[in-house]
């Protein structure tokens, strides 16, 4: 596996790659979660790149920036033992050098819910991706359904702003008790660790709910008694991230909760 630390010498190394070639971008910390993504990319491609930047400017003032887990040296051993060909690992002034001041504002689709409770973090996340999209020059992006406003999000922007590359969703990859593997995992404290799947169970019961004919306030509601530490629960359109009555598919019935002081998200993804 090669490293690039700086654009030119990963489009060098990007140069003498065969095509196909897919894409993962990460923020390390890697997970079960990841190394998923990283397969279906090997076993789909000719060429796989993936990207390690924890991306300042995704985070807001007071989120976990700074304490965000890094395992430089873990995450190399499992970039290349998951048959990565080059990694690319830019510090933030190779990303963002002095002067830096273009961004992307995703619209309507990243105001709600994960764009209201983190009003930057979209414009964050659509600036790293179409960056990073503009340097790796992929013909396919994997991401990860566990973040679903993202995938919406970044299939907005690809579309709107023609940017040659298809993207291929990959399903969550969960613990064995159901909660959804995150990085930020690492920080619930073993009382916390015991609750955090009551997230996915709370969307399973709103799935069970709905598809039982109950309303979807009733079936909200419901779960939002089971989990007081709830910020959001609803069920949206997979494209438009609208939210919707039905479990009318392609849908993600949505969730986010905190334990102690960490936020969680998860979905479950209705099918057509
Ligand atoms: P992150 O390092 O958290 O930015 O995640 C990098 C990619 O991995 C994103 O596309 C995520 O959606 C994806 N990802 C994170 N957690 C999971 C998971 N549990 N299952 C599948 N993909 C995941």
């Amino acid at each position: 596996m090669q490293i690039a630390y700086d654009v030119p010498a990963l489009r060098e190394a990007i140069a003498q790659l065969p095509r196909p070639l897919g894409f993962v971008p990460t923020m390390g910390a890697l997970h079960a979660g990841h190394l998923r993504l990283l397969k279906v990319a090997r076993q789909e491609c000719a060429s796989v790149v993936a990207s390690l930047f924890v991306n300042p400017l995704q985070f807001g003032a007071g989120e976990d920036l700074e304490k965000y887990p890094r395992d430089l040296e873990g995450d190399t051993t499992k970039f290349s033992g998951s048959g990565v060909d080059v990694l690319f690992m830019p510090d933030a002034d190779v990303m963002y050098p002095p002067g830096f001041s273009t961004t992307i504002d995703t619209g309507e689709i990243g105001t709600a819910f994960e764009g209201a409770a983190r009003p930057e973090h979209f414009r964050g996340v659509a600036t790293v991706v179409t960056k990073l999209l503009n340097i790796v020059q992929p013909d396919t992006l994997y991401l990860g359904q566990k973040d679903a406003q993202q995938t919406a999000v970044l299939r907005k922007l690809i579309t709107d702003l023609s940017i040659p590359t298809e993207i291929r969703i990959v399903p969550t990859v969960r613990e064995r008790d159901g909660l959804a593997m995150s990085s930020r995992n690492a920080y619930l404290t073993v009382s916390e660790r015991v609750a955090a799947p009551n997230l996915y169970k709370a969307l399973e019961a709103i799935r069970t709910a709905m598809s039982n004919d109950e309303s979807k306030a009733a079936a909200i509601a419901e779960a939002t008694k089971k989990i007081a530490s709830a910020e959001y629960f609803d069920v949206v359109d997979a494209t438009t991230f609208e939210p919707i009555d039905t479990l009318r598919a392609p849908a993600f019935i949505i969730g986010s909760a905190r334990f102690g002081t960490t936020r969680l998200i998860d979905n479950l993804w209705i099918a057509a």
